[in-house]
């Protein structure tokens, strides 16, 4: 637990006296109320969504986050309509230039790459540059040997960018491929949501799959699925609970143990071994 890391965040960030509201039960308090909390409702237990530097701030250790590729932005390539302002009011609302910051880190002292995804910025959409600042991570932690720890959350491949969108699933997998043959380890966090050509590419490609409580992990939504097969889908169908039974989910961990367990795992496959 690194709270006080989060607290440095919020020191220099105007949200704090702002008000948030969980969706949930309706609890309506001071955002750094639930930010003490690691963004989960005091009152209900509900998991808010996290943006990418909160939750950076939450795993790694204070200081330690140098990032890469901050400025890469996108660009209408395919002169999408509305694209232009689509990303204008993403990048508004998020904060970021694109859907995912990347770095290098330490977690408990431990060297590590990251990337984190953040549901802010177009619903985590994977598109080129999502798709190349990933790749790019994985070829940096392959030349360093260092592990990568990503964190998940989209809504799957960015329509507006069409087949170039989905191209970022073979090319992050290529660089997952390349980097897993240098014995280096790739531990993926699946986070409410991860869906679409993420879930179908990297978030599933982690030699340890962790995810948050009740995270939605899957990759077409359940009602097309139901409306396609014509069948009723059990209950907690594509939930981290279901996909943990039936074996796409290593561990699931809640929000406030994630560095401890990330700290575990990394100190246990880093040369040496545990300490
Ligand atoms: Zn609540």
């Amino acid at each position: 637990m690194d709270i006080k890391n989060l607290f440095g965040f919020l020191k220099n960030n105007k949200k704090a006296e702002e008000e948030r509201c969980c969706k949930k039960c309706g609890k309506t308090d001071k955002y750094s109320v639930f930010a003490e909390n690691f963004m989960v409702c005091p009152q209900c237990g509900t998991y808010m969504r996290m943006g990418a530097f909160e939750r950076i701030a939450v795993t790694v250790d204070e200081g330690s986050f140098q990032e890469l590729y901050g400025n890469f932005g996108s660009t209408n390539i395919i002169e999408f309509p509305d694209y232009d302002e689509k990303l204008k009011k993403a990048r508004e609302a998020s904060g970021l230039e694109e859907g995912v910051v990347c770095g290098t880190a330490k977690i408990d002292r431990i060297n590590t790459c990251i990337f984190v995804m953040d549901s802010n910025f177009m619903m985590g959409s994977m598109g080129t540059v999502v798709g190349e600042k990933i790749t790019r991570i994985f070829e940096y932690a392959t030349e360093k040997s260092l592990p990568v720890v990503g964190f998940t959350t989209s809504g799957g491949a960015r329509m507006q960018e069409g087949i170039l969108s989905l191209m970022q699933m073979a090319k992050v997998s290529g660089a997952v491929k390349r980097h897993s043959d240098g014995g280096n380890l790739y531990v993926t966090v699946l986070t409410d949501p991860t869906t679409g050509g993420v879930t179908a590419s990297f978030a599933m490609l982690g030699d340890i799959i962790v995810a948050e409580p009740k995270a939605l992990v899957g990759f077409a939504g359940a009602r097309v699925i139901e409306q396609t097969t014509g069948k009723t889908l059990p209950q907690g169908f594509q939930r981290a609970e279901f996909m943990q039974e039936h074996g796409f989910v290593d561990v699931i961990e809640e929000r406030k143990n994630m560095k401890g367990l990330l700290s575990r795992l990394l100190k246990i496959h880093s040369v040496g071994g545990a300490a």
